[in-house]
C-alpha cells in the first residue's frame, strides 16, 4: 500500500522495453516518491521485470494484470487499486503494424487501434471520475514521433497515434479545469522488442498491387536511412524512463 505522501503510479505494459524501465525507474527513486502499479496483460511475463525492480518488488512496486483492449480487464484492474486512487497513469502500451495497407487486413488494423487508440480511451474513462472529484491528477500517453509526421508503410501505427493526439489535445482543454494535466511524449527511434517486431515484419512483408517506384523507395531509401538513424540517434528505454519521470516531477 502507498505510503502518505507517495504518488500512486500505474503504468500499462510493463512487460518489456520503455514500460518496464519507466516502472523500475519510479519503483527505485531515491525519495520513494512514487508507488507504483506496474501492469500487464499476461503476468507470466513479470521474471524480467520482478529482476530489474530487485528489492523495490513488494515496497514501492507491485503487479496487476491489465489487458487494455479488454473493458472488463480495465475495470477490474483499478477496481484493484486502494479506493480506485490513481495519481498519476501513464499509458504506455502499444503494438505495432508495419506493412502496405493491400497486405493488411481490417481485421489487423482495428487491432491496432484496439490498442493504441482505444486503450488509452478505456484507461482515461476509468481514471477520469476520481481524479475529476479529487481535482487532481496526470494523464502520460505514449506516442511517437509517428503522432505527428506520417511514415511509409506506417500508415495504420501513424493513424492510430495522431488519433490518439487528437483525442488527448481535446481532453486537456476539459481536464485543466479539474487542475488534472494531460501529457504527451513523443520518442524518435528507441531500442526495444518493438524495433526488433519491426524488422521482422519487414523481412516477411509482401508488396501485392503496390507500385514499383515505391516499393523501391521504401526498400533502397527509407529503410538504409532508417537503420542509420536507429544506429545513429535510437534512444534506450532508459532515456524515455528518464525522460517520463522528468515530465511528472
Ligand atoms: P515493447 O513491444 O517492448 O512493449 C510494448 C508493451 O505493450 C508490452 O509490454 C506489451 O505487452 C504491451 N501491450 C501490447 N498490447 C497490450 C494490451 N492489449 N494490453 C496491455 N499491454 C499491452 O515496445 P516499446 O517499449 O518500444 O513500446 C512502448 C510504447 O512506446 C508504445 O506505445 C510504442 O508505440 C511507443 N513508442 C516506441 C518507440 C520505439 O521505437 N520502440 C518509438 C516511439 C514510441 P506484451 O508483452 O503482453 O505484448
Amino acid at each position: 500500500m502507498a505510503n502518505s505522501g507517495q504518488k500512486v503510479v500505474l503504468i500499462t505494459g510493463c512487460s518489456s522495453g520503455i514500460g518496464l524501465r519507466i516502472a523500475v525507474t519510479l519503483a527505485k527513486d531515491e525519495k520513494k516518491r512514487y508507488h507504483v502499479i506496474a501492469t500487464m496483460r499476461d503476468l507470466k511475463k513479470k521474471d524480467k521485470l520482478v529482476e530489474a525492480a530487485g528489492d523495490a518488488y513488494g515496497k514501492t512496486l507491485m503487479l496487476l494484470p491489465l489487458d487494455v483492449c479488454s473493458d472488463d480487464s480495465v475495470k477490474q484492474c483499478i477496481n484493484n487499486v486502494k479506493d480506485r486512487h490513481i495519481d498519476i497513469l501513464i499509458n504506455n502500451a502499444g503494438v505495432g503494424l508495419l506493412g502496405p495497407v493491400e497486405s493488411i487486413s481490417i481485421e489487423e488494423m482495428k487491432r491496432v487501434f484496439e490498442t493504441n487508440f482505444f486503450g488509452v480511451v478505456r484507461m482515461i474513462k476509468e481514471v477520469m471520475p476520481d481524479m475529476k472529484k479529487r481535482r487532481s491528477g496526470h494523464i502520460v500517453v505514449m506516442s511517437s514521433v509517428m503522432g505527428l509526421q506520417g511514415v511509409v508503410f506506417n500508415d495504420v501505427y501513424t493513424a492510430s497515434k495522431f488519433a490518439m493526439e487528437g483525442f488527448c489535445e481535446s481532453m486537456a482543454v476539459q481536464l485543466m479545469k479539474f487542475n488534472i494535466r494531460l501529457s504527451m511524449i513523443e520518442p524518435g527511434p528507441v531500442h526495444t522488442e518493438f524495433e526488433t517486431k519491426m524488422m521482422e515484419d519487414v523481412a516477411k512483408m509482401e508488396y501485392p498491387g503496390v507500385d514499383a517506384d515505391t516499393v523501391r523507395y521504401f526498400k533502397d531509401v527509407y529503410l538504409p536511412s532508417s537503420i542509420d538513424i536507429f544506429e545513429a540517434m535510437g534512444q534506450t528505454p532508459d532515456d524515455i524512463a528518464k525522460c517520463t519521470k522528468k515530465v511528472i516531477e
